[in-house]
């Protein structure tokens, strides 16, 4: 059994700015990276709006941001394990055991940071063709669909976004929406609507996802008129949301209804000596800014609480 004075689950922007900032307190803290490092940001295209980051001649990327987060982090000594907690106990107080695939930590501290995935339509075929046609990630999968015809499932922030992006490869890009009135922001909606490549297909939702070892089409339903209708597609882009990856929190930490692990404005949870910070615990912001400044609080907030117990 290992013992580390901070263990922060997760590497995405408010982990790694979690680490940066114990790192500097000389905390020497471990981050349990996941299975991918960045977390969501490591998959997201083009980031405009992160501030302090931004240049004219080319936008940044989410990797290149999550590149320098990283070398930030392990510059002031933090320690990234390429690994995935699976297992926690914070029922006996400090120090808390953490269990991952490979190891298992006691730890003085804990901060949460594991960040949310996204959300899935549940339709019949939605499953059977992830990676044959079926993607979350335009970033990731966008080349493979050059020249293509593909479906955008959303109308947020996220699937104007990357809808936009993948028209840098599709032939064209329909935007299936639920509603007649898109919830994204009105910058990105103005960039979409221009877009001689993106049509908007509005009140339809997918029923199923048809195809033979790839997707071929979608069938859909008007949700006014109840009329059903089955489109060829080459691909299908699903971004509807997220969910928080708290499973293995449960029964550990207090969460509301949708999982969401519940701090208060110090970025405590309901276990003292645990600390959550990013989308894990938020559900409202979910923006690569504010996960950076809770991962701040969270680590102030962890440093003085250990101080004081010293
Ligand atoms: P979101 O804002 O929750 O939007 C999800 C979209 O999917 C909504 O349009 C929703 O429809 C639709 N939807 C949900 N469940 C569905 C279902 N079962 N079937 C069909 N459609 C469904 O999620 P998001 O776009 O991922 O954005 C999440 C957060 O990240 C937001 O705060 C957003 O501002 C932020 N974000 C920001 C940027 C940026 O600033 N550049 C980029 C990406 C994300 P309804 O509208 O009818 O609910």
């Amino acid at each position: 059994m290992e013992r580390e004075k901070v263990i922060i689950i997760g590497s995405g922007p408010a982990g790694l700015t979690a680490a940066i900032y114990t790192a500097r307190a000389s905390l020497n803290p471990l981050v349990i990276a996941g299975s991918q490092i960045g977390g969501q940001i490591a998959l997201t295209a083009e980031v405009e709006n992160y501030p302090g980051f931004w240049n004219d001649e080319k936008t940044p990327t989410g990797p290149e941001l999550v590149e320098v987060m990283q070398k930030q982090a392990e510059h002031f000594g933090a320690r990234l394990e390429y690994d995935e907690v699976v297992e926690v106990d914070f029922s006996k107080g400090s120090p808390f055991y953490v269990k991952t695939y490979g190891k298992e930590y006691m730890a003085d501290a804990v901060i949460v940071t594991a960040g949310a995935s996204p959300r899935r339509l549940g339709v019949p075929g939605e499953e059977d063709f992830i990676g044959r046609g079926v993607s979350y990630c335009g970033t990731c999968d966008g080349f493979f669909f050059r020249g293509k015809d593909v479906v955008v499932v959303g109308g947020g922030d996220s699937a104007l976004e990357e809808g936009i992006f993948l028209t840098k490869f599709a032939n064209s890009v329909q935007v299936l929406h639920r509603r007649e009135e898109l919830r994204g922001g009105v910058a990105l909606q103005k960039r979409a609507f221009d877009n001689e490549k993106i049509s908007f297909t509005w009140n339809t939702v997918v029923e199923e996802v048809v195809g033979n070892g790839t997707v071929q089409a979608v069938k859909t339903r008007n949700v006014k008129t109840g009329e059903m209708a089955e489109r060829p597609i080459d691909g299908v882009f699903i971004f509807i949301g997220h969910y928080p990856n708290s499973k293995f929190l449960e029964g550990r930490l207090e969460m509301d209804e949708h999982g969401y692990v519940i701090t208060d404005e110090l970025m405590r949870t309901s276990v003292e000596g645990v600390y959550a910070a990013g989308e894990i615990q938020d559900a409202t912001y979910r923006q690569i800014g504010t996960s950076v400044g809770q991962g701040v609080a969270a680590a102030m907030q962890c440093e003085r609480w250990l101080s004081t117990r010293e």
